[in-house]
């Protein structure tokens, strides 16, 4: 069996208002990196991250995550030789914009319950390096971390929590959105992500002046002058009026798109019941966006996850690995690598699990084939 047209992880799902705000754009000749549907994009997505009127946040449109995390280490205060506590299994842009700024990451190891950072480990990298001032934390395949836990270490430790909310835009822990939880907050809009702007990345903040700082930088730092006068390094990081009118355009459509992909996980859990291998996990009182369904083998079955994706890739359906931890990673071998107690929690999902074909425009019978192939291994 295989399928003619692919079946992606996760692509773009466009509905239509999105033409509607980038036709405008056009309309007014509004091509530029600011514009209004920059400021309604922001404003948007400052509403949605509210709980209620009294809740505010300030939002900035960037022309990708990576430069909204980039932007945050920066009002963190992050100068050349100092560590940054980071989530060891995540795709590395979340932990890239440290070297930017010639810091050092250290990686914390993941737990099981959520797949993300250990507070064990984090509080023995408190203990171990106790001066460190801020944790880059990432809510894996949009499952929220243990929040609580982790920012009571960071008080405890007087560090600054910068969140990674890229994949976890529209997930809640405790009924708070993700994407509020940390001092200075990231959400991406990439493709592949739950809403997509073509790319493009928010940061979100309560704190005004931090917004207005991350908007100087962001624009080439021109101080208040009739000349160009510069004080400080800047950087070209605005997002175009026409790219905000495509998030405005998906924005709409996220509630719907978080459904989606909860009805994709919820089919694989019961397709795959009865079978050695458990879905991603989530915590109580969080609500997952399940932007990617992932599986993990039991210990101690003999199935390789490798297998499974080569088959599925045979009948054109992609799967792929779990993000490989960044303490493995070639380029990051130098780096000091935290867990709990000596075993690497990152390393044995690696080893043992899968990212599942994800697309919210996949059919009820192309999950059940890709059910099927999974079904045979064991
Ligand atoms: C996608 C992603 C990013 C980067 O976002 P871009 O908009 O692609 O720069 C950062 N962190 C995580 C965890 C991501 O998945």
């Amino acid at each position: 069996m295989r399928f003619e047209k692919r079946i992606p992880l996760s692509t773009p799902t466009i509905h239509g208002e999105e033409m509607i705000y980038v036709k405008e754009a056009f309309d007014k000749n509004w091509i530029a990196p600011l514009g209004f549907n920059c400021d309604n994009f922001e404003a948007e997505m400052a509403a949605f991250m509210a709980e209620d009127e009294k809740d505010k946040y300030y939002c900035l449109a960037l022309s990708s995550g990576t430069a909204a995390i980039h932007l945050a280490m920066k009002l963190a205060g992050l100068k050349a030789g100092d560590r940054v506590f980071c989530s060891d299994t995540t795709f590395a842009a979340t932990v890239n914009p440290v070297s930017y700024e010639g810091g050092i990451q250290v990686f914390i190891d993941s737990e099981f319950d959520s797949w993300n950072m250990d507070p064990k480990a984090l509080e023995k990298a408190f203990e171990k390096y106790p001066d460190t001032k801020i944790v880059a934390l990432a809510h894996l395949y949009g499952s929220p971390a243990k929040m609580d836990e982790i920012l009571e270490i960071c008080e405890k430790y007087n560090a600054i929590l910068i969140e990674d909310a890229a994949e976890a835009l529209s997930a809640t822990y405790k009924g708070r959105q993700c994407g509020t939880l940390g001092r200075y907050n990231i959400v991406s809009f990439n493709g592949n992500k739950i809403i997509t702007s073509s790319g493009g990345g928010m940061l979100i903040t309560a704190d005004k002046k931090a917004r207005d700082k991350a908007l100087f930088w962001a624009t080439q730092a021109r101080e208040n002058a009739l000349w160009y006068q510069h004080e400080e390094i800047g950087y070209n990081y605005r997002m175009s009026n026409v790219v905000a009118g495509i998030g405005r355009g998906q924005l709409i459509h996220l509630e719907e798109h978080r459904a989606l992909k909860e009805k994709i996980y919820r089919r694989y859990e019961q397709g795959f019941k009865g079978l050695p291998v458990k879905m991603n996990p989530y915590l109580e009182d969080t609500k997952p966006n399940f932007w990617l369904s992932c599986m993990l083998i039991d210990e101690g079955v003999d199935v390789s996850p490798i297998d499974i994706i080569n088959k599925l890739n045979d009948a054109n359906i992609e799967a792929r690995p779990i993000w490989k931890p960044m303490h493995m990673q070639p380029v990051f071998k130098d780096n000091d690598f935290i867990s709990a107690n000596g075993n690497s929690v990152g390393e044995e999902i690696f080893k043992r699990g899968l990212c599942l074909p994800s697309d919210i425009k996949m059919t009820e019978a192309e999950q059940d084939a890709v059910i099927d192939i999974i079904k045979s291994f064991f």
